[in-house]
């Protein structure tokens, strides 16, 4: 059997090496339109702090280790511009030859991922403009910053790309200015968990604009929808991808509702001895079972795995994904998987969520430190949904526990019985994990109210009840206007202080100890108190 694989890089290089495992006599080409095969992307950014010292560095595998390692006929430079699917061939342009030619296969797997937007804005033709996709463009924008003596950088969009890149800058010694036109960076992270991320980037230096966006070019310098003038010496642009499916969409295979290849449980194509995988397929949502794109290395990498084995016969059946993933901002790791809050909200679910702020580890240990931890389930049924953490600790570690609980359909009383690894430098007894689950439950019980961060300003403006609950010391350096401090200590000896004719709010540093100032109330007859998610530490961000 023949296969051709088109693109060699994150899926194409996975599918073509797997193939080879499984069969010995196949012949496997593989046609990359770019000068390298199997290159790391993901660590495209880490070039231009320094953190990856040499371009070479990034380049994985060769032509020549394809050809020794696997027998697989790896030619770069061969870009696929037609596909004749009654001839079961691809035309084949290669760029350096000046030459086309047909390449015969019996099985066709698309990886072509996709191609970063350039947005056509008024003067970009006068700009330096850069965007970071292969190890070219990563070249091209590094030489650049360096012959030029580049000192400032405008980096437009915040999604992943943009923030690592931004991120990647300012570790390079470079001022660094994002402009992103939502009224946030990474959408993956709702509005009160990203708010740590803002301020974590304006500490670190970055001009941070958002809800703004680049209307006009003046050479480098950026004119912005508000007016705002943002100067600088080359443009980083990162607003987004388009599949790479015109060849796909030539040769009439069917596309999905965002231009991605539609393909089926095994990544077959409409075509059955085409499949296709990777950034340029429409994907389904494991939870919401619609159609979703999503351009991330692990799922390419299995659909590759699981495109090579249906080809070699074996029985394959890909049941969606969740779309986990994670990143550094500066010092803090954030991670998240599943539905946020506002995809549940755009769904029209019904869930609620448990925001917890513990240490990461002991507190004893040197390097605890607060890990905001926000995990959302649904309403009644407490099946987990998603989750989101942010901090100097292992935040990916705790997503990874809830992403697998979701693959198997766990509720959060399965999170909060889950064992998981205890010493004092890795977690608590009650891993952050396990104690957000616990509050998930408490308040599925109904055992205790909460209000979320993002209704106590208009608590603290409609004048309610609030209480803290914190020693004397920590409410004289802070606390919300209005509220009244009586600590969880002397609480029992001064019940005739709460109001019991109207709602009462239990405030501390993290929500632990108001949980337990709202069960002392609770336990003398109060009926109308509730917790504050988050407290001080949560509030403070917002
Ligand atoms: P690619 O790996 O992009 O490979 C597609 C290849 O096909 C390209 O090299 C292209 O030149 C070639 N091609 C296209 N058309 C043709 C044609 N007609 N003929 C021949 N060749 C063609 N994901 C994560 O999960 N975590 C991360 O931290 C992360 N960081 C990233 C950072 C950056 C800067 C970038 C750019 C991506 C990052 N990703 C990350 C995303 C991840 O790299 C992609 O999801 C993954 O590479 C997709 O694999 P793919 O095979 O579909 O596409």
């Amino acid at each position: 059997m023949k296969i051709v694989i088109v693109g060699g890089v994150a899926g194409g290089a996975s599918a073509a090496t797997r193939l080879r495992r499984l069969d010995e006599r196949a012949e496997i080409v593989m046609l990359e339109r770019g000068p390298h095969v199997s290159f790391s992307n993901c660590s495209l950014p880490f070039r231009l702090s320094g953190t990856v010292d040499d371009t070479d560095r990034l380049l994985l595998m060769t032509p020549r280790s394809f050809a020794a390692r696997y027998r697989v006929d790896a030619r770069v430079n061969s870009e696929v511009v037609a596909i004749d699917r009654a001839a079961h061939r691809v035309r084949v342009r290669d760029l350096a030859a000046g030459r086309e030619y047909d390449e015969p296969y019996d099985r066709l797997i698309l990886s072509p991922g996709a191609d970063a937007v350039v947005p056509s804005i008024p003067g970009i033709e006068g700009a330096d403009v850069f965007t970071v996709k292969n190890v070219v463009d990563i070249d091209r924008l590094q030489t650049f910053l360096t012959e030029r003596g580049v000192r400032r950088v405008s980096v437009v969009g915040g999604g992943f790309i943009g923030v690592e890149v931004a991120v990647n800058l300012v570790e390079g010694g470079y001022r660094v200015a994002l402009v992103e036109a939502a009224p946030q960076i990474l959408s993956t992270f709702d509005r009160d968990m990203v708010q740590i991320l803002h301020k974590e980037m304006l500490d670190h230096g970055v001009e941070l604009i958002v809800g703004d966006q680049v209307a006009r070019f003046d050479g480098n310098a950026m004119t912005l929808a508000s007016g705002r003038v943002v100067e600088g010496e080359a443009v980083v642009m990162a607003v987004g991808i388009r599949p790479n499916t015109a060849i796909a969409a030539e040769a009439g295979l069917e596309l999905g509702g965002r231009g991605a290849i539609r393909t089926d449980a095994s990544h077959r194509t409409t075509d059955p001895d085409i499949y296709a995988i990777g950034d340029a397929v429409e994907v389904t949502n494991a939870l919401t079972h619609r159609p979703m794109s999503l351009q991330l290395a692990g799922p390419a990498q299995k659909q590759a795995r699981q495109a090579a084995d249906s080809i070699a016969g074996r029985t394959v059946r890909n049941t969606g994904y969740i779309g986990s993933n994670c990143i550094r901002v500066f010092d803090l790791n954030a991670a998240g998987t599943g539905m946020t809050a506002a995809m549940c909200e755009r769904e029209g679910l019904r869930y609620d969520y448990a925001y917890v702020i513990p240490m990461d580890k002991v507190s004893l240990m040197p390097d605890a430190s607060p890990l905001h931890l926000k995990l959302i389930y649904e309403v009644p049924t407490g099946r987990v949904l998603g989750a989101q953490a942010i901090g100097r600790g292992d935040a990916a570690k705790r997503v990874d526990v809830v992403a697998t609980a979701i693959k198997f359909g766990a509720s959060v009383d399965d999170l909060r019985d889950l064992e998981l690894c205890y010493a004092p430098p890795f977690s608590n007894a009650k891993d952050p994990v396990n104690l957000a689950a616990m509050v998930a439950g408490n308040l599925l019980n109904g055992d205790y109210r909460q209000v979320h961060v993002d209704q106590v300003r208009g608590l603290v403006e409609s004048g309610a009840a609030i209480i803290d609950v914190r020693e004397p010391g920590a409410y004289a350096r802070a606390h919300l206007k209005g509220a009244v401090n009586i600590p969880l200590t002397q609480l029992r000896d001064r019940l005739d202080e709460v109001p019991r004719d109207r709602p009462v709010y239990l405030n501390c540093r993290s929500a632990q100890t108001s949980y337990n100032a709202v069960r002392v109330l609770q336990g003398h007859g109060f009926t109308n108190v509730a917790n504050v998610a988050g407290s001080m530490l949560g509030v403070s961000l917002h």
